[in-house]
């Protein structure tokens, strides 16, 4: 594209998008990526990992006090994550969106929690909250950074 493109697409937003333990079990990683592919969003990295109980312990610092946190963190490590970063216009918010609320009780139809899993405990999935978590997640999960490419529908997605 030209330079104004250009500049456009230096500015797109990342959010860290992360398929829990259940969702890999469950077989769901190839729905879920579905949904952001034919959103229209960019898929600039992804890997399959078993993290550490540091490692999800450092994600989800902001909850430790929880009483909840010593089971999120021993479900979060019982096995294979599908972590990845999408990008794209409003990345961070639409993305929340598109996983529907927390509790998958609230979570409305239509959305990847509200229509594939029941508990908040085994919520399948994970989103960042802000562009400022995004990037903390992004750069937590692939230090080794993400892959930047051109797709060829981005003419076709954005005006
Ligand atoms: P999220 O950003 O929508 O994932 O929600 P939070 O950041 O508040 O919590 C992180 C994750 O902790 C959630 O996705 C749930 O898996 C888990 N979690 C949050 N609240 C509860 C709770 O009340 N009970 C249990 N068991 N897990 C919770
Ligand atoms: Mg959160």
């Amino acid at each position: 594209g030209d330079d104004g493109c250009r500049q456009i697409f230096s500015k797109m937003e990342r959010t860290y998008i992360m398929i829990k333990p259940d969702g890999v079990q469950r077989g769901l990683i190839g729905e879920i990526v579905k949904r952001f592919e034919s959103k229209g969003f960019k898929l600039v990295a992804m890997k399959l990992t078993k993290p550490s109980k540091e490692h999800m312990e450092e994600h989800y610092v902001d909850l430790k006090e929880k009483k909840f946190f010593p089971g999120l963190i021993e479900y979060m490590t019982s096995g294979p994550v599908c972590a990845m970063v999408w990008e794209g216009k409003g990345a961070v918010a639409t993305g929340r969106k598109m996983l529907g609320a927390t509790m998958p009780s609230e979570s409305d139809p239509g959305t990847i929690r509200g229509d594939l899993c029941i508990e908040v405990g085994r919520n399948i999935c994970h989103g960042s909250d802000s562009v400022d978590s995004a990037n903390k997640e992004i750069a937590h999960w692939f230090p080794e950074g993400i892959c930047e490419w051109e797709s060829c529908s981005k003419a076709w997605i954005y005006e």
